[in-house]
């Protein structure tokens, strides 16, 4: 009995103390619920604050960059113009004034410099005029200009020319000629590089770009007191057939010297009447 009754006193005592740990695992349970919603709510709230860090974050830096931008084109921009009016006055005067001179009409469109194409290493006294031809058939005198500008990013190959001269007989300025060109070599110290487009692989100039090399050739000349002796073919100084025509055709040649020695003529006379 004594243990019935104990083990009886005992049973009630065990129920009494399962009631409690039930009651107590319910509250923990709930609270387990509540502290677990809760934490859940903490780690949404977390989560929705870290998103909206990370989205001002992003729109910060887009701002940033595009500011960035912005002020960099201005300064770019700016940085041409200047360049364009330094150039002009270096010589004195603008595509007009060197048009009055006998040249034909230049597009002063520099290059930004860079290593590959424009150093801006100076050239101390100008003692040749190069002539090239692009050997790029068809292509335009701007998208010579712009391949030349685009090295800057591809660093595919050091070359530049000071001028482009198109088919139409435009002429686009990419370098000041008081600054290197990567054109003809050896010679790049102290020559101003004059590449001409071309329609086909013959490499013959046709009439527009022929007048306005042998005009803008001639003006050279004038500006930096040489002769038609002192204008030159790439061949002339690696022997590389450039400009091909010109190099495989020795009379035309000769005929492309005289005509530029005519027009330096006319020129001087133009300098003379001024
Ligand atoms: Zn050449």
């Amino acid at each position: 009995m004594l243990q019935k009754n104990r083990s009886g006193r005992k049973s009630t005592g065990s129920v009494k103390t399962k009631r409690k740990s039930v009651s107590k695992s319910k509250t923990s349970a709930a609270h387990r619920k509540t502290s677990a919603g809760k934490s859940r709510k903490n780690s949404r709230v977390r989560q929705r604050n870290l998103r909206m860090l990370l989205i001002c974050i992003i729109l910060m830096v887009g701002v940033s960059i595009g500011c960035w931008y912005g002020i960099n084109n201005v300064q770019e921009r700016e940085r041409k113009e200047q360049e364009v009016l330094l150039e002009q006055e270096n010589s004195g005067s603008g595509p007009e004034q060197w048009q009055k001179e006998g040249a034909p009409y230049i597009d002063v469109e520099l290059l930004t410099p860079n290593e590959y194409s424009r150093p801006q290493i100076p050239i101390e006294s100008v003692k040749y005029i190069a002539i090239h031809y692009t050997a790029n058939p068809g292509a335009t005198a701007m998208a010579n200009r712009n391949y030349f500008e685009n090295l800057a990013n591809t660093h595919e190959t050091k070359v530049s020319s000071h001028f482009v001269i198109g088919l139409d007989g435009e002429v686009v300025q990419c370098i000041p000629t008081s600054e290197m060109s990567y054109a003809t070599n050896s010679r790049n110290v102290d020559t101003v590089s004059i590449e001409c487009c071309h329609q086909d692989e013959i490499g013959k100039f046709n009439d527009a770009t022929y007048d306005s090399a042998v005009k803008l050739t001639a003006w050279l000349c004038v500006r930096f007191g040489l002769t038609s002796e002192n204008v030159i073919r790439h061949y002339d100084v690696t022997g590389k057939n450039c400009p091909k025509y010109y190099v495989e055709n020795p009379d035309a040649w000769i005929q492309m010297k005289a005509d530029i020695a005519s027009q330096i003529e006319v020129d001087y006379k133009l300098k003379n009447t001024q």
